[in-house]
């Protein structure tokens, strides 16, 4: 159901709609001004997002004497596409990042000596920090806990952001449905993506299914610039089952840990902690050559009483499918993962379009290159966020709303939009990339 003519005297105003409640969303809102009108929406409950299901850790510049180490394991894992620029950028601003959420009350794992490392598959050494297997939501629910105190930010659940409102080439504001199938019309100095990836497009996908980069369509609609679209990456360990629906992720963390991976014969076949699309080039050689759709990760050669305090909810999930990992191996197999690629940005996340900003997994600065290392997605978004809310509180003061006549009739039917939308995304993928569509995003692959 539409609402009749939304109009100038109806439209609802923010200084900054943010779309997306994930690290992203939620890290840019605390660090915007709490004299600005913040209008957060998203598109199911505000705790699911792919942030919460972050279970690693979040990576950090261990000590000034790391700095090279952490940018060659970055570059090289991105199979040296990556920006250098942001890569610098990233890693310097990580220990001022890690000192904001423990700020924020974020509880990171220690040891005798401070904070406790640890390791990930192409890490040259432990530089990662994480809670438990649960480390995205931890952070994400301290950031959320806290955007709930502030009295300038407003958070409304179930309210889907289906196009922006744009004139000259400048975002204006977001049109956006609420549960109810409502349409509003919400004008803003800035608006912020903040929609994750593209992981709800795809059969299967360690992704919340509601993710399913609808600001990367709208962008492709408007002609906004993109980068690197062909750059998805496909986790090497998800665990194997014949049910429909999300993904569970084993960790690159475990394999950190010592975990192996054996094929059908029980013999090793990979450098573990090689990057994860080298890993899953194999493990898919693997499969091709046996003709499985699985091959084993095995913790047995590990101190059996570490393994559930360590990964407590890795542990959990398994027995529930009937594996304890202290003493079985458990079948796992490659799922997509992240999208290194999105809306092309600047390092302080803006976009080709005036006042439109992109930050998290929907926007890319090129950080990640073709391949992201392990935990550098929390805390690119956690720093490019930061810098996108430090570049709107400075221009913001010099714009103004201006409402332009809408038409709304295209936005009547939900799921033909969303159909077309998961259309320009796929055919953008391959038009970059043919092999790679060919081989991931082929009609099986992708969601119904
Ligand atoms: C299982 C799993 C494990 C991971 N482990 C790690 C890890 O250990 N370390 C690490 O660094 N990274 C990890 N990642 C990646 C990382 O969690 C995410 O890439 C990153 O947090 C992205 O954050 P984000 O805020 O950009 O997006 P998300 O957290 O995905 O949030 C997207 C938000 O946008 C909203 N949204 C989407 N479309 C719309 C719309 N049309 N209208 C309104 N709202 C919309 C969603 O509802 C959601 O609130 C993991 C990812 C997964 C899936």
């Amino acid at each position: 159901m539409k609402e009749d003519a939304i109009v100038r005297e109806k439209a609802e105003v923010a200084d900054v709609v943010i779309v997306g409640t994930g690290a992203a969303g939620l890290f840019c809102a605390l660090n915007l001004p709490q004299n600005l009108k913040i209008y957060m929406i998203t598109k199911d409950e505000a705790q699911n997002s792919n942030s919460f299901l972050a279970q690693g850790g979040i990576a950090t510049l261990k000590s000034q004497d790391d700095y090279e180490a952490y940018f060659e394991d970055t570059m090289r894992a991105g199979h040296y596409k990556n920006n250098k620029a942001s890569v610098e950028t990233m890693i310097k601003s990580s220990p001022e990042i890690i000192d904001d959420l423990i700020n924020y009350g974020v509880d990171f794992a220690r040891d005798e000596e401070g904070l406790a490392y640890t390791r990930e598959g192409a890490h040259s050494i432990s530089r990662i920090l994480h809670h438990d297997d649960i480390t995205g939501r931890e952070i994400t629910s301290k950031l959320l806990e806290e955007a709930k105190t502030r009295a300038n930010i407003q958070i409304t659940e179930f309210m889907t952001m289906v196009d922006i409102i744009v004139e000259h080439n400048t975002c204006k504001g977001v049109i956006a449905y609420d549960k109810q199938k409502k349409l509003h019309a919400i004008y803003a100095k800035a608006v912020v993506f903040a929609t994750g990836g593209i992981g709800g497009l795809f059969k299967f996908s360690t992704n919340f299914k509601h993710i399913t980069g609808d600001a990367f369509a709208i962008a492709i609609s408007h002609g906004i610039e993109l980068q690197d679209v062909n750059y998805i990456q496909i986790h090497p360990t998800v665990l194997y089952t014949k049910d429909e629906g999300r993904r569970f992720l084993i960790s690159e963390s475990v394999r950190g840990e010592g975990a192996i991976l054996l094929n059908e014969e029980g013999n090793r076949f990979v450098d573990e902690l090689q990057p994860r699309d080298v890993v899953t080039a194999a493990i898919k050689k693997q499969m091709q050559k046996y003709n499985t759709e699985y091959v084993y990760l095995s913790m047995r050669n590990m101190d059996k009483n570490a393994i559930q305090p360590r990964f407590p909810n890795i542990y959990k999930r398994c027995l529930e499918e009937g594996y304890d990992l202290r003493y079985q191996d458990i079948p796992v197999t490659p799922a997509q993962h992240y999208f290194m690629g999105g809306i092309k940005t600047d390092l302080d996340a803006k976009t080709s379009m005036e006042n439109l900003f992109a930050v998290g997994e929907a926007g890319c600065n090129g950080v990640h290159g073709a391949n992201r290392l392990a935990s550098n997605s929390l805390l690119e978004s956690l720093v490019f966020s930061k810098r996108g809310a430090n570049a709107i509180e400075k221009n913001i003061g010099k714009i103004d709303y201006e409402f332009v006549t809408l038409n709304l009739d295209k936005y009547n039917n939900l799921k033909e939009l969303q159909k077309k939308y998961k259309q320009l995304i796929m055919e953008e993928i391959k038009k970059r990339d043919r092999e790679f569509y060919d081989k991931w995003c082929s009609d099986e692959n992708q969601c119904g």
